[in-house]
């Protein structure tokens, strides 16, 4: 990344991204058609499940984006709806991604571990009119009352109210019963919204993180261009990151658009991922550190061939420099990358140069193309010179449009002059970008998050309870874990398994607190704002 010390703001030394000019139309399943026309590529594997090998040819699956989107226009879904999937991955997630925007609607997706009651709370939010889902999750949508479409229904299987199965949409559909061509997807505009994916940002509970053709194509480019540098031909991606997040469903769009083979990975155990990168030569492997860390230090690699790999790449939390050269050592042929990224820039803005000098280990990496930074002091809002720590803002066509309904929370996460304000505390060495820490109040517990203002939402709700604080614990395995300091209510009786099991019954289990400390007070600014910091320096044993 190269820095003008006369503005403070790092552009990317990557060759610019190539974008449709401003105000045309069309988007980013049009685009997907248009790069997988060539007739040489239709017999070619777009998607794999790595558990029941079930596999779509790029041909089929061009064939069955529209046959869906029809599917769904006859259950009423139209322009601007928004479609919920609560799914593990699989193939017909990917599909039905594709067709909720070629029919003009609004994916929208939440974690199948959340509870019933989380996912109500966000689907009150996001409002959508049709849910895609599993026999299995089913029961954790039924209070939405809404028209569902069932993933792995099969012939004999009962079928949840008020839902169809999935296979239906394939085999009634006018259009596939008359063989007729395709047809194609709605005409839209470059900035119109295509997902609306959850996360807390810098402060507070879960917003709609509004994602644009747009957002996606130039994420898409900025993934695909380092391939394009590299030469790189005929690529395998393995995905075992959830579709749910944004780390997932980028990559495995970039992926398709350059027609790459996608192999899904619904359910993660280690051994079956290893086995999946020997079975079909997997030559991508993003990731998440705690799946690194298992690639450094568990025997079983040693019993498998992984030498198809040529980059792995941990994003969505840090990952120290040990690790990542003990990954090196074990996987000699593949290139150990990492990429920063958030919900809020379509999941990318930093990625490691390809076979970067081993000095930079450890970098979160340098800017991709078509993307701006400023590190800032958080105090002044001034630009820091190299090397110093601060702020760091992004600006790109990746960035947002904003979230949900909550112009108060996207102006103070967008500035006017189109910055967004990450949250994380960086410095620059030589143009690589190194984390230190997270500013903002959310924890990250394998790459997942959890919001603390959600927990202390329910914690307040505690009849024993009179104030709460959730701030993250350091833990080797996940990253961080939440533990929560609590006020008990005067002359109130109530221990800490108490308040573990409270919150436990409430929330999905990644969410879960690790230990609770009762206090006195807790400190809080002038202004009434929890300092985390100071509950964050409080020694602390190892749980
Ligand atoms: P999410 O919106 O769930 O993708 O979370 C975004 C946040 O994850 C960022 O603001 C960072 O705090 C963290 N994050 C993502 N990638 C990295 C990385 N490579 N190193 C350190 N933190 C990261």
């Amino acid at each position: 990344s190269v820095f003008d010390p006369a503005t403070g703001i790092y552009s990317s030394c990557r060759p610019a991204l190539s974008m449709p000019s401003p105000g045309a139309t069309g988007g980013i399943v049009q685009f997907l058609l248009e790069r997988t026309s060539d007739p040489g590529i239709s017999s070619k594997l777009a998607l794999v499940d790595a558990i029941t090998g079930e596999r779509v040819t790029f041909s089929q699956l061009r064939r069955r984006i529209s046959v869906i989107a029809q599917g769904l226009i006859e259950l009423g879904v139209r322009r601007g709806d928004v479609v919920l999937i609560l799914s593990p991955n699989s193939i017909q997630f990917v599909e039905s991604f594709l067709a909720v925007i070629f029919v003009g609607a609004i994916l929208t997706t939440v974690n199948p571990l959340n509870t019933a009651e989380e996912i109500a709370k966000q689907a009150r939010d996001s409002s959508p009119s049709l849910v895609i889902t599993t026999l299995e999750l089913a029961d954790k949508v039924q209070r939405l009352d809404l028209p569902s479409v069932i993933i792995d229904h099969r012939d004999g299987s009962v079928l949840p109210p008020r839902s169809i199965p999935y296979s239906s949409l394939l085999r009634e559909s006018p259009i596939f019963r008359a063989g007729s061509s395709m047809s194609a997807p709605i005409e839209s505009n470059l900035d119109d919204t295509v997902a609306l994916l959850y996360s807390s940002g810098t402060t507070g509970v879960s917003k709609g993180v509004m994602l644009s053709h747009r957002n996606f194509l130039a994420a898409a480019g900025q993934v695909n261009m380092d391939a394009e540098m590299e030469g790189r031909e005929n690529d395998v991606l393995l995905v075992m990151l959830p579709l749910f997040h944004i780390f997932g469903l980028a990559v495995s769009y970039a992926s398709l658009q350059r027609s790459e083979t996608v192999v899904i990975l619904p359910r993660f155990e280690f051994l079956h991922f290893l086995k999946s990168i020997q079975d079909f030569r997997v030559t991508q492997l993003p990731l998440v550190p705690p799946v690194a860390i298992a690639l450094a230090k568990h025997a079983a690699v040693a019993d498998y061939d992984l030498s198809s790999i040529k980059n792995v790449i941990s994003g969505a939390a840090p990952l120290g420099k040990e690790i990542m050269e003990t990954c090196s050592r074990r996987l000699p042929l593949a290139d150990i990358r990492q990429g920063y990224g958030l919900t809020e820039s379509t999941g990318l803005a930093l990625l490691t140069l390809p076979r970067e000098d081993p000095r930079f280990m450890g970098a979160a990496g340098t800017l991709v193309s078509g993307t701006e930074a400023m590190v800032v002091d958080p105090e002044t809002c001034k630009p820091v010179p190299p090397q110093k720590s601060g702020e760091l803002w992004l600006r790109g066509q990746q960035i947002m449009k904003g979230y949900l309904n909550n112009p108060t929370a996207t102006a103070s996460t967008i500035d006017k002059n189109g910055w967004l304000h990450t949250g994380d505390l960086v410095y620059v060495n030589q143009g690589r970008f190194f984390v230190l820490d997270r500013m903002k109040e959310l924890i990250k517990y394998k790459g997942f998050q959890v919001a603390p203002a959600e927990l202390e939402a329910l914690l307040l709700s505690h009849p024993s309870l009179l104030d709460a604080a959730v701030v993250p614990l350091a833990d080797e395995e996940a990253g961080q874990v939440p533990i929560a300091y609590v006020v008990k209510k005067p002359n109130a009786t109530v221990d800490e398994s108490n308040v573990l099991n409270f919150i436990a019954k409430q929330v999905a289990p990644y969410k879960r607190l690790r230990r609770v400390s009762f206090i006195d007070a807790i400190p809080k600014s002038a202004a009434g704002k929890i300092l985390r910091r100071e509950l964050t320096a409080l020694p602390q044993s190892k749980l």
